[in-house]
């Protein structure tokens, strides 16, 4: 099956640092247009020339150092807007001028006191303006999907005409479902010249009903040959459309979309903590694809499988995205199977009976706190508070050495095992009694 190819813009610096608490300064928008470089994006947005100084110094040095990509700047189709634009893009290797217009009649009426009459003009005009710099000229009418069908192929062909190259059919308000929005650009497809001129439409689509993604991905099947989105979906509001939910819908399921991109799935995940690091905003343990759960299985039947075969749980390898590592987060609903794992990477092997010994005690303590980590299990093996056992387990494998020369156990009794400084005397939660090799199995389910 012939393969598509899908132009990725990325506008994380561009829609996404206008949104509360996402901006960035000159260097902070560099470096992570490097990133964003190394990713593998198409189109970089780097900002809003007019908005501020602080903006147009960004563009500009981002167009004078990133060679590979599109470097796009954003302009109201007005002529101020658009020289300033050209002035901070004119060194880039392949420039784009990004001009925008509302179409939709409340915000031609609230918004623009302007007539319709007047919108296709002023769109014409400002189209022509920024082709007389540049040859790669997008056009967004904004408010798209509220504005009368009929005018808005009017102001296509107008700016297909005055020399647009792109067409960018903006969600501006984030109310469209997938099947209006898919249908909505097939209509557009249907009805504007973009064809017989080589002109691309694209998406752009607002997360405010949660459905950015969805809503991208049946433009991509009608037709938009580009998208519009952010990493860790930052953007107005409820946010853009999440670059690495899109590319990697696209990866996972070929036999549903017949699309590739350039990007480098490898690189989604490094981006997203750039990112986060950069602006201090965490995505949420949840979010699809690169959150800190979405490789992270707590419950024990999960667990076992992952162990057997990642396949069982996992649609997605975390070193696909650029994960360091799946990560089996050890809690009360663990079973041993993963528990002998960790401790293992860890560099300790037991045998079953030392092993069921420590996952009792482990199911103590993990009753007590959420989540166990690597040093309370090093702490389980110790047996801190009971010097004179000094050696609870004879564990003499080190995953360094990679050697495993164990010995007989060393009579552990329970009392050896006192990670838990409050419990002098550990009773087993009435829970844990019942783990025996089964249990594993079904625990967490
Ligand atoms: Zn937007």
């Amino acid at each position: 099956m012939e393969r598509t190819r899908i132009t990725i813009f990325d506008t994380t610096l561009r829609d996404g640092e206008q949104s509360p608490g996402c901006s960035m300064n000159v260097q902070e928008k560099q470096k992570l247009a490097r990133q964003l470089d190394r990713l593998g994006v198409d189109v970089i947005e780097a900002g809003f020339p007019i908005a501020s100084d602080g903006d147009f110094t960004a563009v500009q040095s981002i167009a004078a150092e990133i060679r590979r990509p599109i470097i796009c700047g954003l302009a109201r189709a007005v002529p101020q807007d658009i020289e300033r634009a050209w002035q901070a893009l004119k060194g880039a290797a392949r420039p784009r001028i990004h001009v925008f217009l509302a179409t939709s009649d409340i915000h031609l009426q609230y918004k623009l006191k302007i007539s319709r009459q007047k919108c296709l003009e002023q769109a014409r005009e400002a189209v022509r303006l920024a082709k007389s710099f540049c040859q790669d000229v997008e056009f967004s009418p904004e408010d798209a999907t509220r504005t009368d069908m009929h005018f808005l192929c009017e102001v296509l062909n107008e700016v297909i005409e005055a020399g647009a190259t792109t067409l960018n059919i903006p969600d501006t308000v984030g109310y469209s479902v997938p099947a209006d929005f898919g249908a909505f650009i097939r209509e557009i497809s249907q009805k504007v010249k973009n064809q017989e001129k080589g002109v691309v439409i694209s998406a752009h689509c607002h997360n405010d009903l949660g459905l950015a993604v969805a809503n991208t991905l049946a433009a991509i099947e009608a037709g938009a040959r580009q998208v519009e989105c952010a990493i860790n979906g930052i953007g107005e509001r409820a946010g853009n459309a999440a670059l690495e939910e899109i590319v990697m819908s696209l990866r996972i399921r070929p036999d549903q979309y017949a699309y590739d991109t350039d990007v480098v799935s490898e690189q989604l995940y490094p981006t997203s903590q750039m990112l986060c690091d950069t602006i201090g905003v965490p995505v949420q343990p949840n979010k699809a694809i690169i959150g800190r759960n979405a490789f992270a299985h707590a419950a024990g039947i999960h667990q076992d499988g992952m162990l057997k075969n990642p396949l069982t749980y996992e649609i997605i390898t975390p070193k696909t995205v650029g994960v360091p590592d799946s990560t089996l987060v050890l809690g009360k609903h663990s079973g041993r199977h993963a528990l002998a794992q960790r401790y293992e990477k860890l560099g300790h092997e037991f045998d079953r009976r030392e092993l069921d010994e420590l996952y009792r005690r482990f199911v103590l303590l993990a009753d007590k706190i959420k989540t166990v980590e690597d040093r309370h299990l090093l702490d389980l093996i110790k047996g801190r508070r009971t010097p004179d056992h000094t050696q609870p387990f004879a564990v003499a494998a080190s995953a360094a050495a990679g050697q495993s020369s164990r010995e007989p156990l060393h009579k552990p009794g329970p009392a050896a095992f006192s990670a838990d400084p409050n419990a002098s005397t550990p009773q087993l939660s009435p829970g844990s009694e019942h783990h025996g090799e089964q249990e594993d199995y079904l625990w967490g389910v």
